[in-house]
């Protein structure tokens, strides 16, 4: 392997190392999670300070050394830093919420699920209000869990293995599982008819044909409440971007 690499990226992490540096860890559309660092990135005069901070996008030069498997950024040439995304609460918890789980996830599966986070990242930041800030993550987590190849089934019970029928609600059971109306328990959460259909008009489309979609408001309340606890599930960890910004997202 080559050992200068150049790669589209996003950061995801940065912490301070020693005197000036950043240990920096970004998601990669070429070598997925990757964790390096930038020798002097905190320096006042440095390239690199503001392209490697959190949720920028970069053309990223990196070298890696592949025998002790080590990486370094060379440089990172800012192609998005995503003013809109810091400069709004919703927004920002969103896509904090986004980052934890590729993190937790191991980037969650190949390059397709790269150009998803990076396309959701881009609408996220342009967009002018928080209804669609919701939609696109229901949008994105839906598709994210789809890349896993961990869908969940909302055509049959996995209680009593009936078929659910068309009109019918689902509810979420825990575990990534729905079941009918008859075996439910009291903490279960509804999908209703109106959600599950907005869930499968939208899953074949492209965001902006998605986005023109008529949606009511308590699908898409239950459809976020849901698809959070599926992945909340899927990462078997608290998540921290929930406990701090929950209220946001
Ligand atoms: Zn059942």
């Amino acid at each position: 392997m080559k050992r200068i690499q150049r790669t589209d990226l996003i950061v995801l992490k940065s912490e301070k190392s020693g005197e000036n540096h950043r240990l920096v860890t970004m998601f990669t559309e070429n070598f997925g999670l990757v964790r390096a660092l930038a020798f002097g990135a905190s320096g006042s005069r440095s390239r690199m300070r503001a392209t490697s901070a959190p949720y920028c996008r970069s053309d990223g030069e990196l070298y890696h050394d592949p025998v002790k498997d080590l990486w370094r950024i060379t440089d990172l040439n800012g192609k998005n830093l995503y003013d809109g995304i810091r400069g709004n609460l919703k927004k920002f918890y969103t896509v904090s919420f986004m980052s934890e789980v590729v993190l937790k996830t191991y980037g969650g599966g190949d390059e397709r699920v790269y150009k998803l986070f990076a396309k959701t990242l881009d609408l996220i930041d342009r967009s002018d209000n928080d209804k669609e800030v919701g939609i696109l993550l229901i949008l994105y987590l839906w598709r994210y869990l789809w890349m896993n190849g961990v869908l969940p089934d909302l055509s049959e019970c996995s209680h009593c293995g009936r078929d659910i029928m068309r009109g019918e609600s689902v509810f979420y059971k825990g575990d990534g599982l729905f079941c009918c109306s008859g075996c439910i328990s009291s903490s279960s959460l509804e999908l209703n008819q109106q959600a599950i259909e907005y869930l499968y008009k939208t899953s074949t489309m492209t965001y902006e044909k998605a986005l023109s979609v008529e949606s009511d408001e308590s699908s898409l309340i239950s459809l976020n409440k849901c698809l959070i606890m599926i992945v909340q599930a899927l990462v078997e960890y608290p998540l921290k971007s929930l406990k701090s910004g929950g209220a946001f997202i």
